[in-house]
């Protein structure tokens, strides 16, 4: 059974992905903690091709990342690949969130997520997109989820992120929706061992 080091340190994307990659045969592995990975590309796919080569070069496995983020009209498009770094906490994050488009008519934003798969060498072997529509809503909803779930509300589901089941958010997500592109080729990939 081929190892993949999934190149997160954010316990509620490995949830996730472990959910999409489970009808795989793969042993799935935490990076290590020491294992740092500075994200200084300029967009998703940049700093997703980034986090799989650099892990999967340091510890010679095959790798798999995603770098995600939320893109709101209103800023520009802002935070996008600064999600993570927006503020100290989901809290905090959401509040400053909020605050930044009070009086704001125009909520539209985007969940937007970014696939690599790299291998023992570090070369990129797959990457796609995904992208979810929503809006922001003014005040938070629901309890499952992580980051600023429980203020993107998808109205053609009529549910936040956060009010959704896990199996509702793995089916509509920008994460499932990138999953869901590269499933089928993952699952004809054979992983060599390095
Ligand atoms: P990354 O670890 O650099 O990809 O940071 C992504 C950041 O975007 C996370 O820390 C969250 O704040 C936010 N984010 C990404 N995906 C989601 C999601 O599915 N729900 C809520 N927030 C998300």
């Amino acid at each position: 059974m081929p190892t993949v080091i999934v190149a997160t340190g954010n316990p509620g994307k490995l949830k996730e992905m472990q959910a999409f990659l489970q009808d795989l045969d793969w042993q799935l592995r935490l990076k290590p903690d020491g294992l740092e990975i500075e994200e200084t590309g300029t967009s998703f796919l940049a700093n997703a091709r980034l986090k799989a080569t650099e892990v999967a070069k340091a510890l010679g496995e095959w790798a798999i990342a995603d770098d995600s983020g939320l893109e709101v009209d209103a800023l520009g498009g802002a935070p996008g690949i600064y999600s993570a770094r927006y503020a100290d906490s989901d809290a905090n994050r959401i509040a400053r969130l909020l605050q930044e488009l009070d009086g704001q008519a125009n909520r539209g934003a985007q969940f937007v997520c970014a696939l690599a798969l790299a291998n023992p060498q570090g070369q990129i072997i797959l990457e796609t997109q995904g992208i979810c529509r929503g809006e922001i809503l003014k005040a938070p909803r629901g309890e499952g989820g992580f980051g600023y779930d429980p203020v993107f509300y998808v109205p053609h589901l009529g549910q936040t992120f956060a009010e959704l089941s896990p199996r509702q958010k793995d089916i509509h997500s920008h994460r499932g929706i990138a999953f869901q592109q590269v499933l089928p080729q993952l699952k004809t990939l054979r992983l060599a061992a390095p």
